[in-house]
């Protein structure tokens, strides 16, 4: 197949037949099953098949990740390797998941449920471009001497910090890892990864693949599981030095208080966001931003973390822009994940479908008016599909627009000026991102400063690339995912004095 062509099936159950996913933990270089070995059912959102069992870890298991991972870290053999030596493993690892596109994309898609363009177009090549990244960074960046009276070369060098634990979640479940993996092995860590237990099975198939392209066993683990079994044994545990954390923001104070129990371990979190999408009227094509405005709050059934899930628009173009977002809505509806026009999927499991429909009954409640959509759809498929949909009348107070929903769902505020707006797109515990469209240049700068939050974006929404830093701000969290400055957060600095007389 050429990059780009998108591989089909015509059933979860003809895909699983046709990969056979592997569901056991990798741990030291080999497919094992869970100590205990328990299993649970890998179940696909796309019509409620089991597709596999995958293993159920626990703290046995995360013990025996931990103890081989911190094995090798101190044999050296990947710590201690020539810079060239990592740049060309991880290189060949990015090359070998581009040959093996279209099983991952798949794989994606039957697990949770996004649909095949995305896992094909997006998923892959965006996580095989960080490792690629990362890769091509090892020997590129260099340490420090200080400028120290001649008497002494002072060094300043950054060391690897050993056995590196990642939590990650299940809306991008190969780029969230590809997010932890690229910059924590191009330091030299050995890495402990723990999956969502809703999309393991591409974490899984790629821990070949690295080992495949010459990466040392053990440099590398796998422990799929749940949070509160294998995630609380990562973060609990005396030999992990650090955990990077993708998810809510509920699970990130978890890692806090894990930390504070155990070891001190560090922690990166990437968690939670309700990010405000401000529309100013002077804006001159509208349709642009409503385009913008329905894809960042749609775009992955709505499970993004950084999704525009606050429109703020000016009231004096408020009904005439919501009206140009349904416009675009329409054209968003969820289809049949591996059909390859089709723009939405499953949203991941039961219990998330549950949850968002629950927060549709809630804005309802408490008064504000359904636009556009608010239904669940293709029910007879067994599947967990959710319409596009847009409340108006959202009082930033509201339950929809102060918490974080995960799904397709949008809550329209309106506002008088920019410094309302300002006030009401920062009236929220996250700060993970933020937008607005305007073409007054001085309002574009002031505006920016002002939002509390990692990223704003002015006149586009979620432009972004591996060379620029991604995270939060408040309850979003810390560190920052992507660029070089997330080698940072998985080394440590070390001053080496050396006194010449
Ligand atoms: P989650 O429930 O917080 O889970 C994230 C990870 O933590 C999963 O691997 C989960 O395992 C594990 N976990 C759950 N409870 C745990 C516990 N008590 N101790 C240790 N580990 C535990 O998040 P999610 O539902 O998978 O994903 C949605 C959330 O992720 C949203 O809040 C979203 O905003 C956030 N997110 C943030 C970013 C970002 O970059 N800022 C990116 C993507 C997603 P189980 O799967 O077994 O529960
Ligand atoms: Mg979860």
């Amino acid at each position: 197949m050429s990059a780009t062509a998108i591989p089909t099936a015509s059933s979860v159950a003809d895909a699983a037949e046709r990969l056979q996913p592997e569901g056991r933990a990798f741990i030291d270089g080999q497919y094992v099953n869970a100590l205990s070995g328990d299993t649970f059912d890998c179940v696909s959102p796309i019509d409620g098949t089991v597709i596999t069992q995958i293993a159920a870890c626990d703290t046995a298991d995360v013990d025996r990740a931990v103890a081989g991972a911190r094995a090798v870290f101190n044999s050296g053999v990947w710590s201690n390797a020539a810079p060239a030596r990592r740049k060309s493993v991880l290189k060949k690892f990015a090359e070998l998941m581009l040959e093996n596109a279209d099983e991952l994309a798949l794989l994606e898609t039957i697990d949770m449920g996004k649909p095949i363009s995305d896992s094909r177009k997006i998923d892959v090549p965006g996580a095989a471009k960080c490792i690629n990244f990362y890769a091509e960074a090892i020997d590129k960046v260099s340490d420090e001497i200080a400028p120290t009276d001649p008497s002494a070369v002072a060094m300043v060098v950054r060391e690897p910090l050993g056995v590196i634990g990642a939590v990650v979640p299940w809306n991008f479940p190969l780029m969230m890892a590809s997010w932890k993996l690229g910059p924590a092995l191009a330091t030299g860590n050995s890495v402990v990864l723990k999956p969502a237990e809703q999309s393991s099975l591409t974490a899984i198939r790629i821990a070949q693949l690295a080992v495949d392209a010459g990466l040392p066993a053990g440099v590398r683990q796998v422990v799929p599981g749940m949070g509160e079994t294998a995630g609380q044994a990562i973060g609990l545990h005396m030999d992990v030095d650090m955990v990077a954390f993708t998810g809510s923001t509920e699970v990130g104070k978890y890692f806090m208080k894990y930390s504070g129990e155990s070891n001190l371990k560090r922690v990166s979190l990437e968690c939670g966001g309700k990010t405000p999408h401000i529309i100013l009227p002077d804006y001159p094509d509208l349709d642009k931003a409503a385009e913008a405005v329905a894809w960042g709050i749609f775009f992955n059934q709505g499970e993004v973390c950084n999704a525009g899930s606050r429109l703020l628009v000016h009231e004096d173009i408020r009904d005439d822009f919501i009206a140009r977002v349904a416009k675009v809505a329409a054209g968003i509806q969820p289809g049949n994940p591996f059909d390859a026009k089709t723009k939405m999927g499953a949203m991941v499991d039961t219990t998330q479908m549950e949850r968002v429909l629950g927060y549709i009954e809630a804005g309802k409640s408490e008064g504000a008016s359904v636009a556009f959509g608010g239904n669940r759809v293709m029910a007879e498929t067994g599947g967990c599909f959710i319409e596009p949909t847009i409340f108006s009348d959202v009082k930033n107070d509201m339950k929809i627009a102060q918490e974080e929903i995960f799904g397709p769902v949008l809550s329209a505020i309106s506002f008088s000026d920019v410094e309302e707006a300002v006030e009401i797109a920062n009236d929220t515990i996250y700060g993970l991102a933020g937008a607005l469209w305007t073409r007054d240049v001085s309002t574009a700068h002031k505006v920016a400063r002002q939002i509390k939050a990692g990223v704003v974006w002015v006149n586009c929404f979620d432009a972004g690339d591996i060379t620029t830093p991604f995270g939060g701000f408040k309850q979003s969290g810390f560190g920052r995912d992507k660029s070089l400055h997330a080698m940072e957060k998985y080394t440590d600095l070390k001053l080496i004095w050396l006194q010449l007389d």
